[in-house]
């Protein structure tokens, strides 16, 4: 029998979430578009493989901000319609530079723009289900991100890893990658305490485990900690997906990974079939 990082081989839907501090330069936020090839070379080459990939990509409002000089005090009155338009802005110019870069590499790539209404409402949950399954159908690759411009609290799903792991579940995805500032998890944060040791692979998400979250990220952009990261990871294994944490310094990461090698946290696999998405989703809301 194959071990878990050996059948990553054999995966065939496989998301890959990535956050925009892993896409920006820290010096100054513009976008850095050698990384941006780089997983645009990972994706389409996974494609190239005839397996199904979908990218959820953050990064909008960061892009929208840069776009228009969007400093601190531009958000004091009204901050939130200003993200908003700023996600109206940087939406589109980040869409620009992927399809540019998918068309080099030959290959066709979509937008898909979700809120939690697309989990919660049957009908639009079975429309945008059935737009995923068209396009992988028609061999595209979806490019996914919150309907920012729209999505009040009332409605938003709030931040990218649960959304990615939204995606797996309602595509049936076997496979979530969460790209990240850091290598995985840890049994404590590594930041602030030296003898925190590293977790390789979750096989049953306990409570123990969900302990080992810290509302936390390390970059100042993007809103995703290791809580909101677990999170994901009970909605993805829930739903029959494994997910592995892992670090976006190196973007090669992902063929690594997907040849079966030892990179990253990975939760395994544990479906399931009375795991309700609409009411776990709520119930983050709540918290
Ligand atoms: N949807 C937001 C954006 O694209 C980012 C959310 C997140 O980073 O979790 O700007």
């Amino acid at each position: 029998m194959k071990n878990y990082r050996e059948s990553m081989q054999d995966k065939k839907r496989i998301v890959v979430k990535i956050g925009s501090s892993s896409l920006q330069h820290v010096q100054t936020g513009d976008l850095d578009y050698i990384r941006l090839d780089v997983l645009v070379r990972e994706l389409c080459n996974l494609r190239n493989q005839g397996k199904d990939v979908v990218l959820v990509t953050s990064g909008a409002i960061a892009q929208g901000k840069k776009a228009v000089n969007i400093r601190p005090k531009d958000l004091e009155e009204n901050p939130i319609a200003v993200k908003q338009a700023c996600a109206a802005i940087g939406q589109a110019r980040l869409m620009m530079t992927y399809q540019k870069i998918f068309a080099e590499y030959n290959q066709v790539a979509a937008q898909i723009l979700m809120t939690r209404h697309t989990v919660d409402n049957e009908m639009n949950r079975t429309n945008a289900q059935n737009t995923f399954d068209e396009l992988f159908n028609l061999g595209v690759i979806p490019i996914v991100n919150e309907n920012d411009t729209v999505a009040t609290h009332e409605i938003e799903i709030g931040d990218n890893d649960t959304l990615s792991a939204v995606v797996a579940s309602m595509i049936g995805a076997d496979l979530l990658i969460l790209l990240s500032d850091i290598d995985g998890l840890y049994t404590d944060d590594p930041r602030k305490n030296p003898d925190a040791k590293f977790v390789e692979t979750v096989e049953k998400l306990d409570d123990s485990f969900m302990k080992m979250g810290k509302s936390s990220t390390g970059s100042g952009v993007g809103t995703g900690g290791m809580s909101t990261k677990l999170h994901a990871a009970t909605i993805a294994t829930s739903s029959g997906a494994d997910m592995i944490i892992a670090n976006s310094s190196d973007i090669r990461i992902i063929h690594r990974i997907m040849d079966g090698r030892n990179f990253g946290t990975l939760f395994v696999a544990n479906k399931d079939n009375e795991f309700d998405l609409p009411a776990y989703i709520a119930k983050l809301h709540e918290d």
